[in-house]
């Protein structure tokens, strides 16, 4: 079979690996295990307002720090996790603990927390969400949810959940905006306060012309539906420069910081922004 079955028990990393796969069980287990022991730990990439220069929110990104392979970031194991339906589990530990960690921080700042399509089609999400915020005492405009186009969540069933949601207050960010295949549809049917322009775009901002009109035209679009925008993957102080001038709304990216452990007030950058 594969290369990893001589290394050991970690079929779980190979890529492509899908349900019919026979060791579906052992990375189900595997993951439920390293749940029950605490291995998987919440990291926070900050995202800093263009022009206020101040950090306005923070993104909850998930890490495994297994025992023996350390830190693994999550399109290692993301995958898996969808595939088995364990992604729905672990999203809403990492809501809760996000929402936990940011109700202890006494300021404005907000969590986005990403939750897969899978669990967008659980009819209690929305119940999840308020018991969680009731928990923890986080009030629902500090909380944001993250979700990615894909063809679950244009569904009619994620329409209501997702509004249901919204409802509570609670901010919908669409994510890596402009890789899916149904963009602008979604801006229609889905109630989005936040477009998160892909890093791809970002990457080419300075060089290409294409990905700088494409960066203008999003802005525009965004204003043009009374919604934010954030630019994902900001790694050069010239893409952060042009985004300034395109207006748009706040960065994310290496330049202004590196998802870590805590909630971190500094970034780089900051002169910058
Ligand atoms: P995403 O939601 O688009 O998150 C942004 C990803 O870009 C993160 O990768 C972040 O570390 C990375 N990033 C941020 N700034 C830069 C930059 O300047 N340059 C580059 N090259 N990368 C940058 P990460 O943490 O590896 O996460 C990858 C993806 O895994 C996320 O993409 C998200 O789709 C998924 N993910 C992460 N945590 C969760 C979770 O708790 N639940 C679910 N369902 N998905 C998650
Ligand atoms: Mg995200
Ligand atoms: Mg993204
Ligand atoms: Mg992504």
């Amino acid at each position: 079979t594969s290369k990893g079955a001589g290394r050991g028990c970690f079929h779980i990393f190979e890529p492509g690996m899908t349900m019919e796969t026979s060791h579906r069980s052992t990375i189900e287990l595997e993951l439920m295990t390293a749940l029950n022991e605490d291995q998987f730990e919440v990291h926070y990439q900050p995202i800093v307002a263009i022009g206020e220069g101040r950090i306005s929110g923070y993104e909850a990104l998930v890490r495994w720090n297994h025992p023996k392979r350390g830190f693994i970031t999550p399109d290692k194991f993301i995958p898996a996790a969808e595939e088995t339906g364990f992604i729905v589990e672990l999203d809403r530990w990492v809501l809760k603990q996000a929402c936990r960690q940011m109700a202890g921080k006494d300021d404005r700042t907000t969590v986005s927390v990403n939750i897969s399509a899978i669990g967008l089609l659980r009819q209690d999400l929305p119940d999840f969400i308020r018991a969680t915020l009731n928990e923890t005492g986080l009030s629902a405009d500090r909380l944001e949810i993250e979700i990615t186009e894909t063809n679950k969540v244009e569904g009619k069933e994620a329409i209501t959940i997702l509004t249901a949601i919204r409802a509570m207050g609670v901010g919908i960010a669409l994510d890596d905006f402009g890789t899916g295949f149904a963009s602008l549809s979604y801006l229609i049917d889905l109630p989005v306060t936040r477009i998160k322009l892909d890093r791809r775009f970002i990457s080419g901002v300075a060089e290409s012309t294409r990905c700088l009109n494409i960066v203008l035209s999003t802005v525009s679009l965004a204003r043009g539906l009374d919604i934010s925008v954030t630019a994902e993957g900001v790694e050069y102080k010239e893409q952060l420069d042009l985004l300034r001038a395109a207006g748009c709304g706040s960065v994310q990216g290496y330049l202004l910081g590196r998802p870590q452990a805590s909630f971190t007030e500094q970034y780089l950058g900051s002169s910058a922004a």
